[in-house]
């Protein structure tokens, strides 16, 4: 760490840099570094090496996500139309609720 005290962050010119970030060479604080696959990374090139399949990744599972819950609308909404029909392909006493009325008033 020799030869670091002198430098200061990139971002915070008031802070001691404590690691060198290896892709673009420039000075940062503990706060601006971070580990990346075992490399002390700065975040801006963390973000430049993430960008790419991180947007990729997001954007296929948002595709995803989009695609489930269509799926899952279409789903509910086939589940209720299955309920509709099936209850529609009852007895129409039952679906009104007046068998069980009707045995009642049948005794006559
Ligand atoms: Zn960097
Ligand atoms: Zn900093």
């Amino acid at each position: 760490m020799n030869g670091l005290t002198h430098q200061r962050c990139l971002n915070h010119s008031v802070r001691e840099a404590v690691a060198r970030c290896p892709e673009c060479g420039h000075f940062f604080c503990r706060e601006c570094i971070t580990e990346h696959d075992d490399r002390v990374i700065c975040t801006a090139c963390l973000k430049k090496l993430t960008k790419v399949p991180l947007t990729q990744r997001r954007g296929f599972a948002s595709v995803l996500r989009v695609a489930q819950c269509g799926l899952g609308i279409l789903l509910a909404w086939f589940f209720f139309y299955l309920l509709g029909e099936s209850l529609v392909s009852l007895p129409n006493s039952f679906h009104e609720g007046t068998l069980w009325k009707s045995h009642g008033s049948d005794e006559e």
